[in-house]
């Protein structure tokens, strides 16, 4: 009696279940593209190759809409890999490293005006300094849908730190953000991609689901919630060489 009540039930579920977006297993790897300045390189910048002007980033999010792509945040990226959570048939993360305010000026508004989320990976020391984005520029990325990520206090190579200082940059940029800004900061990315065993242990023991790395190649879940690869975006990326990378992330060019 109680066996059919079950199945009854369970038939209607599965007749009421809404259709996934897509059939793919929960093991689809997602590229996650990574940004730093959007804006055209100042004469006397360190890395040129970091900044991407505003309009070739532009043109690059319309590359990425025509060919059927949909950013997403990498925490629905990681509820997928968790429990199927339905993705959308191209995912891809667009990230943006340590809260630079051309970031808010150029960038944010493109993707609003699609209704894009980014993930803004935050350097809690740049936060209201020159040249980095304000308390209520972040809140508002948040309200655009952007999700906020940790990368850490002081924008340290990680594997070079006492285990003190450790703690104080994997967790303590999480407390801060997220009693800053009132919402979970769920992953975290270490600062010029540097990690060993000893950081890795330290964002896992912070609470964080997964965190970003700066090596080569789409996020997959089978490579570690804490080695999440990406793909780094520069100003030599045309519209074709950025639909070449998401399509093959592993391949060099
Ligand atoms: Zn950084």
């Amino acid at each position: 009696m109680i066996r059919a009540l079950v199945a009854a039930v369970a038939a209607t579920l599965v007749a009421a279940a809404p259709a996934p977006a897509v059939t793919a297993d929960r093991h689809t790897p997602v590229p996650v593209l990574l940004y730093h300045h959007v804006s055209t390189a100042p004469r006397d910048a360190d890395s040129p190759a970091l900044y991407v002007p505003a309009r070739l980033f532009a043109r690059q999010m319309a590359a990425l809409d025509r060919a059927g792509y949909t950013p997403v945040t990498l925490g629905r990226a990681w509820r997928h890999w968790q429990s199927g959570a339905p993705l959308p048939a191209k995912p891809v993360v667009l990230s943006f490293d340590d809260g630079f305010a051309d970031q808010y000026r150029t960038a944010a508004r493109t993707l609003r005006a699609r209704g894009w989320p980014g993930v803004l990976n935050l350097q809690v020391g740049r936060l209201d300094e020159e040249g980095g984005l304000t308390e209520a520029q972040v809140r508002r990325l948040l309200r655009d849908g952007w999700e906020l990520g940790a990368h850490s206090m002081s924008h340290a190579d990680l594997t070079t730190v006492g285990a003190e200082q450790l703690e104080s940059e994997v967790t303590g940029s999480r407390e801060q953000l997220e009693r800053t800004f009132g919402v979970p900061v769920d992953f975290f990315c270490y600062p010029y991609g540097r990690f060993d065993a000893a950081v890795k242990a330290a964002v896992r023991a912070a609470g964080f689901l997964g965190a970003t790395t700066t090596r080569r190649g789409a996020a997959s879940p089978a490579d570690g919630a804490y080695t999440l690869d990406r793909l780094v975006v520069t100003g030599n990326y045309s519209p074709a060489r950025l639909l070449r990378t998401v399509r093959a992330p592993s391949a060099r060019r």
